[in-house]
C-alpha cells in the first residue's frame, strides 16, 4: 500500500532528523513516479504528497494529460530529476516547476531562452557529480562555481540549489562522505551569496540512502522504490 509506505518513510525521515537535531519539516519528500502508472500517481496524491518527480520529459507529459486533474491548479508541483537534452528544454519549461538536472551552460542557456518565450521564471538546481564516476551526469564540484555564476546572470532562471546522486554502496553509511562533501560545497557556495540570494534546496538521498543524506543535511529526498514496494 502506497499510503502505508508513505507513513513509514515519513516516520523514518522524522526519526532520522531528530537524531541529528534537524526538523522534519525542513526535509521534503519528493515522490519519484518514473515508470509508474497514472493510477499509482493518483494514489500518491491521495496520500497527501503533491511533489512529483519524473525523469523523462515525454513520459511526464503523457502522464499529465492522463491524470485528468487540473494541472494548472498549482497544487501539484512537478520536478524533472533526469538528464535533460537541450532539444527537450522547450517542453520541459512548460510543465516542470523545478528542473534538478542543469549541468552545463549550454543547457542552462537553452532553458533560459525557452522560459523567456513563455514569460516564465524557471526554477532550477545544478546537478553535481560529486563522486566523479564517469557513469553519472552532473558537473564537477570545481566547475560548479563558474556554472552557477553564469546561471545567476540568466534573467529567466532562478537557481534554488544543488542536486546529486551518491554512488551505489552496500551500506548507506558508506555514502555519507559523498553527501558531506556535497553539503560542504553547498555551504561554500552559499558563503559567497548575498542574504536574499542563498540557495535553499539540497536535493540528495534516494530509497537506499536517504537516511544518510538527511544526516548530512539533505532538504529534499527523492524516493521511488520505497513508495511502491
Ligand atoms: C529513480 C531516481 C530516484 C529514485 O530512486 P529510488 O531508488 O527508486 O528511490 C531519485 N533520483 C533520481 C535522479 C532518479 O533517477
Amino acid at each position: 500500500m502506497i499510503k502505508s509506505n508513505i507513513l513509514e518513510i515519513k516516520k523514518i525521515i522524522a526519526d532520522t532528523a531528530r537524531l541529528v537535531n534537524r526538523k522534519s519539516e525542513d526535509i521534503l519528500l519528493l515522490a519519484v513516479t518514473k515508470q509508474r502508472t497514472v493510477e499509482q500517481i493518483k494514489e500518491v496524491i491521495a496520500s497527501g504528497i503533491y511533489e512529483i518527480g519524473e525523469n523523462k520529459v515525454q513520459e511526464a507529459i503523457v502522464k499529465f494529460k492522463n491524470l485528468s486533474l487540473d494541472l494548472n491548479s498549482k497544487v501539484l508541483k512537478w520536478h524533472l530529476i533526469g538528464h535533460l537534452q537541450t532539444n527537450k528544454a522547450k517542453d520541459a519549461v512548460k510543465i516542470f516547476d523545478l528542473i534538478h538536472s542543469v549541468d552545463s551552460l549550454r543547457l542552462a542557456e537553452e532553458i533560459n531562452k525557452q522560459a523567456e518565450k513563455i514569460k516564465k521564471i524557471q526554477k532550477v538546481l545544478v546537478e553535481v557529480n560529486v563522486s566523479g564516476e564517469v557513469s553519472k551526469f552532473g558537473i564537477s564540484c570545481e566547475e560548479s562555481f563558474e556554472l552557477i555564476r553564469s546561471i545567476d546572470k540568466l534573467a529567466n532562471l532562478k537557481l534554488q540549489g544543488l542536486m546529486t546522486m551518491a554512488p551505489v554502496v552496500d551500506n548507506q553509511e558508506l555514502a555519507r562522505p559523498y553527501f558531506k562533501k556535497f553539503k560542504d560545497l553547498f555551504d561554500s557556495i552559499n558563503a559567497t551569496r548575498s542574504v536574499d540570494n542563498k540557495l535553499s534546496i539540497l536535493s540528495m538521498g534516494m530509497t537506499d540512502d536517504y537516511e544518510a543524506a538527511i544526516k548530512e543535511g539533505s532538504t529534499m529526498v527523492r524516493i521511488g522504490r520505497a513508495l511502491f514496494k
